[in-house]
């Protein structure tokens, strides 16, 4: 009789949202050591990442701890669930290895303390930094290069890791091909490969 009446409560409670068992927050929280997986903020609330609404499983791989702001700023995102994902991963990875670090040290000073990382919270930001630098006619490939770069470093000051868009307006510069120059060509190639 046991059996049936779970069949029937099974039944009646398909297609309806249901939350993560006590367990499995529990889980979630510890395996993350209670912080959340963006920021690494302490205090945080147990998130599906795929919603329930779309079937999302009530399982531990599903339940990504997060603090309310990253809640507020990403949960309701789909295009930024895979990126929770990865974080996720990365950071039950990190505290695991945490923790077994703690019970293999020595003395308590070689740990590292975790941090809180407010950057990362950047990372997942829709909105890129846009850096503009006109160059001119007679400006070289070293002007240029120490230009852009200030400007890159100022962006990484103000909003790190968030994402960036260089655009350069070239005057001049042209070979007789009416191609880029070989300062030009360069400057491009260098902060092409990332800035
Ligand atoms: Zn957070």
């Amino acid at each position: 009789m046991v059996g049936f009446s779970g069949y029937l409560e099974n039944e009646k409670t398909r297609g309806i949202v249901m939350p993560f068992s006590e367990r499995v927050k529990l889980e979630a929280k510890q395996k993350a050591g209670f912080r959340c997986c963006i920021c690494y903020k302490l205090f945080v609330e147990v998130h599906h990442i795929t919603p329930e609404s779309e079937d999302g499983a009530n399982t531990i791989e599903n339940a990504a701890p997060l603090c309310a702001s990253c809640h507020d700023l990403f949960g309701g995102n789909p295009e930024k669930r895979k990126q929770i994902r990865q974080m996720w991963d990365y950071w039950w990875e990190f505290i695991d290895q945490w923790r077994s670090n703690l019970m293999n040290a020595g003395d308590l000073d070689s740990l590292t303390p975790i941090q809180e990382n407010p950057d990362n919270i950047n990372q997942l930001k829709e909105k890129a930094i846009v850096i503009y630098h006109n160059v001119f006619k007679n400006e070289g490939f070293e002007a240029s290069v120490q230009i852009v770069f200030d400007l890159v470093k100022e962006a990484q000051k103000k909003s790190p890791n968030q994402k960036r868009v260089l655009y350069l307006d070239i005057e001049g510069h042209r070979n007789s091909k009416r191609g880029f120059d070989h300062d030009m060509f360069e400057l491009q190639r260098h902060f092409i490969l990332g800035f």
